[in-house]
């Protein structure tokens, strides 16, 4: 039995690989509402992991692998609903891939025991990071700190320690059980959703190449551009599984002529990306308190961060006066997506000028990112807060307006998400005066950027060097 879970595909997945050698293979999906809810999984996420299954299972199909889908109530309901179907059909093995968040970790090890009670073997295998993680350590055996030694060593070790593709698996005889997916059926989702992000393995294909084949070149120059799409848009796919970091990476080093840095400066820089993905996931597995809300810096959580929901209310709904801010905020909400610079952008003035708990801001990103994912979105968090590993130092605080100016300078962005901004000049939509707020119906800025920044500074200062 293969037991899937944020490895919703059928290329590339060493766990259901390994399980065909041995055959016959049925696979199945436990999956909950409260882990979903306490989880934070946003509506996007959920309807894109619907579909995915339903994917996939037309993709298992074509190997005559039938997928059973079970749905319970709680989280630790997971290891007697696949003890159940241990016994049911006589399973004598378990594949899975692992998952590194504490509560997934917990959950493997509630399942590998009562499945070894029951006299079936479990195999467990690594999918979602390129290297194992534990594997890329200082020569003092200790996690790295710090991305560019991370990146550095893990470049150092890729040639031996980088798990290959695994190859897909030819199709097994018929056996005589069916795919299942009814209790699927009582599963509530949004299946609008599908429409902006479609599911599907051939989907995440068809972007990787698009994104391989058009914007790959040019990523470096076009990658902070909100106002053109010249990243890959692959994180909700990669999110669910529907493709993993290493066919991203295999798909990068053949067009970059092997290279994982230099060669191609986009593609070189794309790579530098999946890098860091990889850098939160080690972080993550390293540190548990990153799925327990705690800030890596122990120190910083000390500072009084301002509890003020109505000041939070307005980042939210994206009416904070600051157009940049406020188009984000609507492209989070409608589109369930946010690019980078975006986050980074509205993630700095929640923490550092608004000076509101990242947790708030972390919290409120799953419940819309299609993408959502714990250790890149806590990762990001705790860099923009500047309480993470190698995060931003607390000094370093973007002014929403200037780069507002230097990454959508003629306002394209903006004017998509916030249409009734769209009649101001390239210069005004930035920080349209008072008297055009008021006109086109638009908020006053809610808060003065130098004196919010400069309180920050002021807070971390004497968190660092108390009086
Ligand atoms: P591309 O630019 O095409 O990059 C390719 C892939 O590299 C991405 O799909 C992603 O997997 C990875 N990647 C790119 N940038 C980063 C980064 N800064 N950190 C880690 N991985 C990266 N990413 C998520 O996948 N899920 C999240 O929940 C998430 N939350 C974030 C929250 C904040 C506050 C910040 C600052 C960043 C967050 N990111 C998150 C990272 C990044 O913003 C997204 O991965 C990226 O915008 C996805 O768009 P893309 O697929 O077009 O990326």
């Amino acid at each position: 039995m293969v037991w899937f879970k944020r490895d919703l595909r059928v290329y590339d997945n060493p766990a259901l690989t390994e399980a065909m050698k041995e055959g016959p293979v049925i696979a199945v999906y436990v999956l909950s509402h409260e882990q979903w809810d306490k989880h934070d999984v946003s509506p996007a996420q959920r309807a894109l992991i619907v579909g995915q299954l339903h994917s996939l299972e037309k993709k298992l199909a074509e190997l005559n692998v039938p997928l059973l889908v079970k749905v319970g109530d709680c989280f630790d309901s997971v290891p007697g609903t696949l003890a159940r179907l241990i016994k049911e059909y006589s399973v004598t093995s378990l594949y899975f891939n692992r998952e590194y968040e504490v509560n997934e970790r917990r959950c493997e090890s509630a399942v590998e025991q009562s499945v070894k009670l029951l006299g079936a073997e479990v195999f467990a295998f690594h999918d979602a990071c390129m290297v194992v993680p534990g594997s890329v350590l200082s020569l003092k055996g200790e996690p790295y700190k710090v991305f560019s030694a991370f990146k550095k060593a893990f470049i150092a070790g890729y040639g031996f320690k980088a798990r290959p593709v695994a190859y897909f698996p030819g199709s097994q005889p018929v056996i005589d059980v069916s795919s299942d997916l009814t209790e699927l059926q009582c599963i509530g989702y949004d299946s609008e959703w599908l429409q902006q992000w479609p599911a599907g393995e051939a989907e995440a294909h068809d972007r990787l190449e698009r994104f391989m084949d058009v914007a790959s070149r040019d990523y470096k120059a076009t990658r902070d551009i909100p106002g053109v799409p010249g990243t890959s848009q692959l994180s909700p796919y990669l999110a669910v599984g529907a493709l993993s970091t290493t066919q991203c990476m295999t798909t990068a080093l053949m067009a970059n002529e092997g290279l994982l840095d230099g060669g191609n400066e986009g593609i070189a820089c794309w790579i530098n990306e999946l890098i860091w993905r990889e850098f939160y996931r080690h972080v993550l597995f390293h540190n548990p308190e990153v799925s327990m809300n705690q800030p890596l810096k122990k120190e910083t959580d000390l500072l009084p961060w301002r509890n003020d929901q109505a000041d939070f209310q307005r980042w939210c709904d994206g009416n904070t006066g600051f157009p940049i801010i406020d188009a984000a905020m609507k492209q989070l909400v409608t589109t369930g997506w946010m690019h980078n610079r975006l986050r980074m952008i509205t993630a700095m003035f929640l923490t550092k000028n608004l000076f509101i708990d990242w947790r708030l801001g972390e919290q409120f990103f799953m419940r819309h990112l299609v993408d959502g994912d714990l250790a890149s979105n806590n990762g990001g968090w705790q860099w923009c807060a500047s309480t993470g590993v190698d995060a931003a130092p607390y000094f370093r605080i973007f002014n929403p307006v200037s780069q507002s100016k230097r990454f959508d300078p003629d306002g394209t962005f903006i004017r998509k998400f916030l249409p009734q901004l769209a009649s101001l000049n390239a210069k005004d939509i930035h920080q349209p005066s008072l008297a055009q707020a008021k006109k086109l119906n638009y908020p006053e800025p809610m808060v003065n950027l130098s004196e919010s920044a400069g309180r920050t500074k002021l807070l971390f200062k004497n968190l660092t060097q108390p009086t």
